[in-house]
């Protein structure tokens, strides 16, 4: 391009800082809010090597983006990319305009990498145009009724951006030039002003995760309360809410939105950054009300599908789990089923609200050894197997897989719940109780390693109790079995279609273990929804224990699908799925498919008792 005049330098600085004002008159403001906000009680940058790789695999690799929606996902990653690519072009493009290029197309490097951005900017403008068209034309419902305009506008000036850098290879005259300039300075303002912030917020966001999936943040003392009010949010609760993208991803695999209820995962981010707009992070508005009702909040089945999916590092589970914990911590939750699950748990130690000789009479029935430190495992009962005749079942089942390993075990006489539905409920205080009773239970028994049937059991003593003392090692029955395939006979079975349990798939990443185990005696099949994208069977999060569902089931909605399979039997790994298709399967089937544990399944094939 020709030297620029000195009035068009002084028309292009001009420009450049009216454009620059524009991005920092809002992005500033973002910034101080996210700031105002209060720290977070127990963040460490460490494991930093671990920060590091999700960085670079989420962030710049857009590994996450890509695995979980392959085809818009590729071509958000080549806009991604032809972003950073184009970095350096617009460096140099903006020093042209003050008569200073410092990369030109005559030197090699300047050659080879033009051309690099030149087949970028192919990429991007086929990319962005693919975009639009799915956008505004085929409108997948998770991106919500309303089409926003602004992704329209941005859009179309990614799509100017990339032509007007290509036209400069046949015609690099001042019209491309200042065109392209035009497009950049009106871009660069909506940035801040638009969902597009998550294109400056995002790496950030994803750096500063709370470094593990449903990290639950412990409290701050005894005046933390959790989410009540805006003084309650913390900064990187408003770094994650101003760094959605509004893409719909959580939305498009949430189990109570998939079933009519109101809780919409993006509406809880996109409902935290409204509350930040009107009314700050030193507001004592509660922060269910206007933008989030306590509703949604209580119908989260704590799947963490939405966690999951979420391109950018939003972390809905401390956001919702922490706005219950503000409604119960503060009396403002009232719900009948709720008030007797916490009764059952402090008064009985279990959330069946059975006494616990109940459970005495079930382990004398079955002469299982109390575990006195002789044995190797500690058999973790939990509620279901403790107390529900299935998760009965269960445990009989699996303690004989483990009679016929030789692995020896024995039972906690005082095994209290471990505060699963507590702490998903937001009722730190039972939690509490309930995970300091059983550590020193576990202490005084000289307890060394636990097997459990149940993942929210594993779960909750590997992670959850963490903030009161380390517990002992604890493994699923799956991994535990699995670990002694070889040792298990062998059978031509059915055909089972098995379902990822959320706490064992998404939460622990077991997916291949079952399966191995299933495996030993029938003909393994998938549903649709599997692996990390499971749909949930309903129970987590305490709501096995709530009142009735609004709109349809979500055991319903799974069932259905893994009755569709045709399989004959319908492999569990979850005392709670158990529960839940235990119903929905007679419901949504004349003729339902067998319904039972991977324990059972294996138990079924061992030769009898001599
Ligand atoms: S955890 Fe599951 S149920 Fe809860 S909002 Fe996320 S996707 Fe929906
Ligand atoms: S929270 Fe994450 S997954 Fe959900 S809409 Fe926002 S960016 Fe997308």
């Amino acid at each position: 391009m020709p030297a620029p005049s000195l009035v068009e330098i002084l028309i292009f600085l001009a420009l450049l800082a009216a454009s620059a004002c524009g991005f920092w008159w809002r992005f500033g403001k973002v910034l101080r809010i996210i700031q105002a906000a209060k720290p977070d009680p127990g963040f460490s940058l460490q494991p930093l090597g671990k920060r590091i790789w999700d960085f670079f695999s989420e962030v710049l690799l857009q590994s996450k983006v890509i695995q979980q929606r392959p085809l818009p996902g590729i071509a958000h990653a080549f806009v991604f990319w032809g972003f950073c690519a184009f970095a350096l072009v617009t460096l140099n493009h903006f020093a042209t305009g003050v008569g200073f290029p410092f990369l030109s197309r005559d030197g090699w490097f300047g050659r080879i990498y033009f051309y690099l951005a030149a087949a970028f900017a192919v990429c991007v403008a086929v990319s962005i145009s693919g975009l639009f068209i799915r956008r505004f034309f085929v409108r997948p419902i998770w991106l919500g009724g309303n089409v926003s305009w602004e992704s329209g506008v941005i859009a179309f000036l990614i799509f100017n951006l990339m032509i007007t850098y290509l036209a400069t290879f046949w015609y690099d005259t001042k019209l491309i030039w200042w065109a392209h300039t035009l497009t950049l300075l009106i871009f660069m303002p909506l940035i801040p002003h638009t969902k597009h912030l998550h294109l400056v917020l995002s790496p950030v966001t994803v750096f500063l995760s709370r470094g593990g999936f449903s990290q639950i943040p412990p409290l701050a003392g005894d005046e933390d309360f959790g989410l009540d009010t805006g003084k309650d949010l913390t900064k990187i609760v408003a770094l994650q809410a101003y760094s959605c993208v509004e893409c719909g991803r959580c939305t498009e695999h949430c189990p109570a939105y998939n079933t009519g209820k109101v809780l919409n995962p993006k509406e809880i981010a996109l409902g935290v950054r409204s509350y930040l707009n009107e009314f700050g992070p030193a507001s004592d508005e509660p922060l269910l009300g206007k933008y989030i009702s306590q509703e949604a909040a209580f119908q989260c089945t704590t799947c963490g599908a939405c966690e999951f999916q979420c391109p950018v590092g939003v972390e809905h589970l401390p956001i919702i789990i922490g706005l219950r914990r503000g409604a119960v911590n503060t009396g403002k939750w009232e719900d009948d089923y709720g008030t007797k699950l916490f009764l059952n748990l402090e008064k009985n130690g279990n959330a069946l609200g059975f006494s616990s000789m109940e459970r005495q009479k079930f382990i004398d029935k079955q002469q299982f050894p109390i575990f006195d430190g002789t044995q190797e495992y500690c058999l973790w009962l939990g509620c279901m197997g403790g107390y529900d005749p299935k998760g009965r079942e269960i445990i009989s089942d699996f303690a004989r897989v483990m009679d016929h390993l030789g692995a020896t075990f024995g039972v906690l006489k005082k095994e209290k719940c471990t505060g699963d539905p507590a702490r998903r409920l937001g009722n730190d205080l039972v939690f509490q109780q309930l995970a300091e009773q059983n550590l020193e239970t576990l202490t005084q028994s000289k307890v060394k390693k636990i097997v459990s049937i149940c993942p929210h059991c594993v779960r909750t003593i590997s992670t959850d109790w963490k903030e009161y003392g380390e517990a002992p090692p604890i493994e699923h029955h799956s991994e535990f079995m699995a670990r002694y395939k070889d040792k298990l006979p062998r059978a031509s079975g059915p055909k089972i279609v098995y379902h990822d349990p959320c706490y064992l798939g998404r939460y622990r990443g077991i997916y291949d273990e079952p399966r191995e185990v299933l495996a030993l005696s029938g003909e393994v099949i998938d549903p649709p929804r599997s692996r990390e994208r499971s749909f949930c069977c309903g129970a987590g999060g305490g709501l096995a224990f709530l009142g009735e569902e609004t709109g349809d089931r979500v055991s319903h909605n799974r069932a259905k699908e893994l009755v569709a399979t045709g399989a004959e039997v319908v492999g569990a790994a979850c005392p709670f799925c158990n529960t839940m298709f235990r119903d929905a399967l007679s419901a949504v089937s004349q003729t339902p498919p067998k319904l039972l544990d991977i324990a059972q399944i294996a138990a079924a094939s061992l030769p009898p008792k001599a």
